[in-house]
């Protein structure tokens, strides 16, 4: 597969641990908003999750700019995220091609998006550029979080709510789980919604049962699945 290697510019703190680190390519490199990329990032000393990594394309088409946005363990951080902390500008990461099927295809469709901290990523694309199209959407987000004090990129998404009166949040906090009410609360609202998960692997797991069990098929529902991550 072809690869880039694409430059880094600078680092960008969000709420709590989230970081987004910004790379350049010298080439233009094109996705859709809510595509990933695998990269490799060769380093001393790798931990046992060595030099690989999926991220979610977190920036707009429009910016041009690749933004990586994760957390930043304090007390632990694989090597591989030591390793991206430390880079100076210019420094190259080897980026694949962009990838993936978690994108929104058709605006006349309603959404109901559910969301696990991290798993924002995506929406943060996906929105972007819809914003920067002058386009909204008819999308509940369902958005779990362990802090009400900490809830990734809260503001901007608020903001594009507010343009956009077809966009609605809810958050859930800490044990306020999404639960089946929930999730049927938000598709009554809408027409015959699709379904997008996104966030830690189990989580995303635990969601992909439960709609089994609600009977919401694989024509109403997307997984992003981000391993390495708790529930
Ligand atoms: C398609 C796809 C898209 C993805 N998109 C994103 C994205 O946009 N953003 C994102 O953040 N991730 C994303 N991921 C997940 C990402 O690839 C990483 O798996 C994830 O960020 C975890 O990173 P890490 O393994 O470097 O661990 P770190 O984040 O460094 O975390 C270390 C983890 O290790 C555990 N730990 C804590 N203490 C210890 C200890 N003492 N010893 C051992 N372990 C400990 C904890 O669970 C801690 O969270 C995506 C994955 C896929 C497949």
């Amino acid at each position: 597969m072809f690869k880039y290697a694409i430059d880094f510019k600078g680092s960008i703190p969000a709420e709590g641990d989230v970081m987004s680190f910004v790379f350049t390519s010298p080439e233009p490199i094109a996705w859709t908003p809510g595509q990933f990329i695998h990269y490799t990032l060769p380093h001393k000393d790798a931990d046992q999750r060595g030099e690989e990594r999926w991220f979610t394309i977190s920036s707009a088409p429009f910016e041009g700019d690749i933004w990586i946005t994760t957390r930043i363990n304090s007390e632990y951080s694989s090597s591989f995220k030591q390793k991206l902390m430390a880079m100076q500008a210019g420094d190259p990461i080897e980026a694949d091609m962009p990838e993936g099927d978690f994108t929104i295809d058709d605006l006349d469709r309603d959404y109901v998006f559910v969301v696990g901290g991290i798993g924002i990523t995506p929406f943060l694309s996906i929105l972007k550029h819809l914003d920067h199209e002058g386009k909204g959407l008819r999308a509940e987000l369902l958005y779990a979080n362990r802090n009400a004090d900490s809830i990734p990129f809260k503001d901007d998404l608020e903001a594009f709510g507010r343009r956009h009166p077809g966009f609605n949040i809810t958050y859930f906090i800490g044990d306020n789980i999404i639960d089946e009410a929930a999730l049927k609360a938000a598709g009554e609202k809408l027409n015959d919604p699709i379904y997008f998960v996104s966030g830690p692997e189990p989580m995303v797991e635990a969601f992909e049962a439960k709609f089994k069990e609600m009977g919401i098929d694989e024509a109403h529902s997307k997984f992003d699945y981000f391993p390495g991550y708790d529930a």
